[in-house]
């Protein structure tokens, strides 16, 4: 990856972290939240979707953590809002595929701004921050109750 690159992806990934999308009070009418946790950095997120006929109508965050995962955690929000269930599982899969073999099965024109996070498989435990925003998601899309932990 040339330097530029890394720098916009950077500045996303910055501009995010300061700046969450969809944080703060939950969405009217949510139906469906979970909580996630990472232990290995502090991470800390709940989620709130009102999910309604198989569609990620509205969704909201709150929680605290490092940028990764603040940053993982808007991007996310914005993308998912208005897909359906099955699409949501899709980006989820093709991200976390991104993230950590490499994208060899990613497909990155749907994944579109996710692409800024191809930097952290250098990371490994910054893997478990960009992916624990969409874990909690999957959990609240199953129904939400326990609490989602990276290291389960
Ligand atoms: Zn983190």
């Amino acid at each position: 990856m040339d330097d530029e690159l890394r720098d916009l992806y950077q500045e996303v990934i910055l501009d995010h972290g300061r700046q969450p999308r969809n944080f703060g009070h939950p969405p009217p009418d949510t139906n469906r939240r979970a909580d996630g946790h990472n232990p290995l950095c502090g991470d800390r997120l709940s989620l709130y979707l009102t999910f309604e006929e198989g569609i990620v109508r509205d969704i909201g965050f709150e929680g605290n953590g490092c940028a990764i995962s603040i940053a993982s955690a808007s991007l996310m929000t914005e993308m998912v809002k208005g897909k359906t269930e099955a699409e949501v599982r899709d980006i989820f899969r093709c991200f976390h595929g991104l993230v950590t073999d490499g994208g060899a099965e990613a497909d990155l024109d749907a994944l579109d701004k996710l692409t800024v996070f191809s930097g952290v498989r250098e990371f490994p435990v910054r893997v478990k921050c960009a992916t624990l925003a969409w874990h909690t998601l999957a959990a609240a899309l199953d129904g939400g109750g326990e609490e989602v932990s990276t290291e389960e």
